[in-house]
């Protein structure tokens, strides 16, 4: 016997019963974006490397350990599996002028790869929702995103996530920054540890979210970039803060907040919480004014944040809080040949009354049928036997309460059916929860 194959470390399968809480969350993350304007965007999962090496920057997490890449076998092209969506957005807003007739806001929703150690919030293949608003310059933008996640988790009932804010500055006042970092460090070269020390001249503002205890006394006393920051980012930073003090929206300014990505520039923010152990940070984001010109485009002021779904969704379970789920409206009990072919005509109907019905398939005893419908969850079944089909009429049984059984015409069904599923105060069907 050959050996059984599985699914690749750290890409998991969503099985119906998960995916039924992924489909009632991503409902809801999609009806939130676009209450706020926001279009869904689609770009492949597969592009070339080249994009992430300019996009992402190359002293990263990502771009050094953390990509799938390989070589086109048919034509030698590097590729990789997007690591993540806004390179991607941004090369397609360029290859297509999206930004031409004015700004956009933009959401996608969908898989990412990075060749990470798996463990509990942490995968290879994971998931992500974002929106990238392009175009757009003030800090007008910048607030209204953070304003929609604070909304987002109000709609979801979650609490203990905490916003931490900061400010990268512009690329000039940063590369000031730098020099001084790096000056910094290399007066205190013996206390780095070995990644920092790597670090140290390609990219030290990575240094400042090291996690290693031996290295916090260092960082405490780093050089602020705030001090290094002239009016007009202060400016755009101070603009954030006064919407989100407005909202009564609070947040902690942390200035080591520097993010894993390089091409962020002024805010940049997490919401972080504490439930989920080491991967506490469930959306990350901010301001890429640089990166459309790095991409090769005009430069394009943008603001933008990515969250990841298996986080969102550890945390919601976390709280125990509830999900909608899918049960059908009615189970269709059929016995006798005749009534198979009926039935069919009658599971349409109901359908086109926009009543959900599970047709049973497959035969078997009235008592079978009538078990499944039971542990199908739906509240009606409607049962249809050759007798049925001679008058017109169907047999509907109520499943969970009362058990009240009743015979009634096929043209008047649907109507009665809407019309109890609507009075039914525990009708799953019509937005109560499990
Ligand atoms: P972390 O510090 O946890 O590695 P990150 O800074 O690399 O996160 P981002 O690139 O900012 O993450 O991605 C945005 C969000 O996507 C994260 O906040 C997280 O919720 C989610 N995410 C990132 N990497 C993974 C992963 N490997 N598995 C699951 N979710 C992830
Ligand atoms: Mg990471």
């Amino acid at each position: 016997m050959k050996a059984a194959i599985h699914a690749i470390r750290g890409m998991n399968d969503i099985l119906p019963d998960e995916a039924e809480r992924w489909e009632w969350l991503e409902e809801i993350l999609r009806a939130w974006l676009r209450s706020y304007g926001y279009r869904n965007i689609r770009t492949p999962i597969l592009e070339n490397t080249g994009l992430f090496l300019r996009a992402i920057g190359e002293a990263t997490d990502i771009v050094e350990k953390e990509m799938y890449s390989f070589e086109d076998a048919l034509n030698g092209e590097r590729l990789s599996l997007r690591p993540e969506a806004t390179a991607s957005t941004v090369r397609a807003a360029i290859e297509h002028n999206l930004t031409y007739s004015g700004p956009q806001r933009l959401y996608y929703l969908g898989p990412m790869y990075r060749h990470e150690r798996p463990q509990k919030g942490r995968y290879r293949q994971f998931h992500q929702i974002g929106a990238e608003a392009l175009g757009f310059s003030g800090p007008d933008i910048d607030a209204e995103q953070l304003l929609m996640c604070e909304s987002l988790w109000n709609k979801l009932n979650l609490n203990g996530l905490k916003l931490h804010l900061n400010s990268l500055g512009s690329s000039q006042e940063r590369l000031i920054y730098r020099k001084a970092l790096v000056g910094y460090f290399e007066a205190h070269i013996s206390d780095l540890d070995e990644d920092s020390r790597r670090r140290l001249n390609l990219n030290p503002l990575r240094i400042l979210d090291s996690k290693n205890p031996d290295m916090q006394n260092l960082i405490a006393e780093v050089p602020q970039l705030f001090d290094y920051m002239g009016e007009e980012s202060l400016k755009h930073f101070d603009g954030v803060r006064s919407v989100l003090n407005d909202a009564g929206v609070s947040y902690q300014v942390n200035p080591r907040l520097v993010r894993g990505l390089d091409y962020y520039n002024l805010t940049v923010f997490e919401w972080v919480t504490d439930r989920l152990g080491a991967q506490g940070t469930v959306c990350g984001g901010g301001r890429y004014d640089g990166l459309f010109e790095q991409i090769g485009g005009k430069s394009i002021p943008a603001f933008g944040w990515a969250m990841g779904i298996e986080r969102l969704l550890a945390l919601l379970e976390s709280q125990q809080i509830d999900i909608k789920r899918n049960v059908p409206d009615i189970y269709l009990v059929n016995k006798g040949e005749g009534a198979v072919r009926y039935a069919f005509r009658i599971s349409e109907i109901l359908r086109a009354h926009g009543i959900s019905v599970i047709q049973h398939c497959g035969g078997g005893s009235f008592k079978s049928q009538m078990k499944k419908a039971d542990s199908s969850g739906a509240p009606l079944a409607v049962i249809v036997g050759d007798e049925e089909i001679a008058t017109g009429i169907v047999t509907v049984k109520a499943l969970r309460e009362n058990k009240e059984q009743f015979k009634i015409s096929v043209d008047g069904l649907s109507n009665v059916i809407s019309e109890y599923l609507r009075r039914d105060p525990i009708s799953i069907s019509e937005g109560g929860h499990s």
